[in-house]
């Protein structure tokens, strides 16, 4: 239908630009807007998967960069496109300049919430250092088969992909057995007043439903292969602790015992040296289960030996050092990540602070973290205070819903049999609060990619590779089929 003016003015450089960064023939992306609904064959998911390219260029074009996000340039984009489908989006204020888009598909005229299907992506992204980076962050720049742009993959990949299987059903005049929802959230990378949260405060009524997709799961290329699909039923928690360490301020030139930054680091450097105790959760159990085989024999060996009681510790202990992300999913972690004191370079100041960013396992609390690690410092110079606005615990998406089978079902028949293992994130997502909201809500990024791909994330030269995009929409679609479109 009607174009939102805003839609016309970024589409061209958008497509400018794919063209400037390599020649669109090569690559195989059409120079034109995307293609009319009646040329889209629903046998062939091919001109979907261009269009979303399309798409994902435009967003990464619009710079959400969080804080302080303005959303809103990028709802209006995604609102114009879903538009020019014949489909009516809403869009839904937030603050100035931050809103999310909805969009729903309707089974029948009776809706069921608790069978609805949301289709869930973030409009924002982590700011950037520019001078990091080796492209325009916000240039959309297509180079040696990866697009590269903040938010490539986290989360405007996702975002485009969802918008794409969402048409794609619009497109097909698919049978849908359940109302499928399309929802562009805003603030996830803050968590502030923006957020998720009080989007479901102010408008639940209008995306209110029983299963969602979103990010926090992915999948895990090795060595040029799947090796395995996660698929994310729960996260951990956020909190913040400021170390605050007391002392007497004077001049520099005659130093005391009592030096405040002195007693913070002594104090950051024993909390950085602390591991917290092991505890499995039933779903970080069954993911190890799942990995040992995957593994060689001398990591799997250890895998399979972290709950015996003779060498458990040991190899508690191996496992957690062999990788980060396996050691954040079976304990509490503590990451130091600001400091702050002293106000001129002659001065001892009175006051010394660090930041402490704390992941829990769902289920455990803040205050027994505290007291433990006051135990550890045992200084009275340094009083450890939890910040506010810690992250709320959310109850695990259950392992046996129709959705959860399905998507393992589709993503390991579709990523060569590669074993679909449930997943705890140590990253935050905005499934949490919708699982409050009894939501089944799972992780899946349908995108396979190798850990060099998968660190650039939150980091410098963000890209996604053209063909694993092309692949993780095409995959999204048939999760999304499979489970809310009736087949005759
Ligand atoms: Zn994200």
């Amino acid at each position: 239908m009607n174009w939102n003016p805003l839609v016309k003015i970024i589409v061209g450089p958008a497509a400018l630009l794919l063209g400037a960064c390599a020649p669109l023939a090569a690559q195989g992306i059409p120079q034109s807007t995307p293609a009319s609904p009646t040329t889209t064959a629903p046998s062939d998911p091919a001109p979907m998967a261009r269009d979303a390219l399309v798409w994902l260029a435009d967003l990464i074009q619009i710079n959400t960069s969080n804080p302080p996000g303005n959303e809103q340039l990028a709802a209006k984009y995604v609102a114009g496109v879903l538009q020019k489908e014949g489909i009516k989006p809403e869009i839904l204020e937030l603050a100035p300049g931050r809103s999310a888009v909805v969009a729903r598909l309707r089974s029948s005229v009776v809706p069921e919430p608790s069978k609805a299907l949301l289709l869930v992506a973030h409009l924002d992204t982590v700011p950037v250092d520019k001078s990091r980076w080796t492209v325009d962050p916000f240039g959309a720049v297509i180079k040696d088969g990866y697009l590269y742009g903040r938010g490539a993959i986290d989360d405007k990949g996702m975002l485009a992909a969802n918008l794409a299987v969402f048409i794609g059903l619009k497109r097909t005049n698919a049978h849908i057995n359940r109302d499928v929802i399309f929802l562009a959230t805003a603030d996830e990378e803050g968590g502030g007043d923006a957020s998720i949260r009080a989007l479901i405060a102010k408008y639940w009524d209008k995306f209110a439903a029983g299963f969602a997709i979103n990010e926090g799961g992915n999948v895990f290329m090795k060595n040029g292969k799947v090796q395995y699909i996660g698929v994310q039923a729960s996260e951990k928690v956020a909190a913040n602790v400021s170390v605050i360490a007391h002392g007497t301020s004077g001049h520099a030139s005659q130093p005391t015992k009592d030096n405040a930054v002195v007693h913070l680091a002594a104090a950051v450097a024993k909390i950085g040296g602390y591991s917290a105790p092991v505890r499995f959760t039933a779903i970080v159990r069954r993911y190890f289960e799942g990995i040992a085989p995957l593994e060689d024999d001398e990591i799997a060996k250890w895998i399979r030996s972290m709950d015996t009681p003779d060498r458990g510790e040991h190899a508690q202990r191996v496992v957690s050092d062999a990788s980060p992300l396996w050691n954040a999913m079976m304990r509490d972690t503590i990451a130091p990540t600001v400091l702050s004191a002293g106000v001129a370079n002659n001065v001892i100041p009175a006051e010394a602070r660090a930041n402490l960013n704390v992941r829990l396992l769902p289920g455990d609390s803040i205050n027994t973290v505290v007291n433990d690690l006051n135990k550890l410092v045992n200084d009275p110079a340094v009083k450890l205070q939890v910040e506010p606005n810690a992250a709320l615990a959310a109850p695990p998406s259950s392992l046996d819903s129709d959705f959860y089978n399905e998507i393992c079902r589709v993503a390991s028949r579709e990523f060569g049999g590669a074993p679909a293992l449930p997943f705890q994130s140590t990253w935050l997502t905005d499934s949490a609060q919708l699982r409050l909201h009894n939501v089944q809500a799972y992780g899946l990024v349908p995108f396979p990619l190798s850990d060099e791909d998968l660190r650039r994330m939150h980091g410098d030269d963000e890209r996604i590779p053209l063909g694993a995009f092309d692949k993780g929409v095409d995959v999204l679609r048939k999760i999304v089929t499979e489970f809310a479109v009736t087949r005759y």
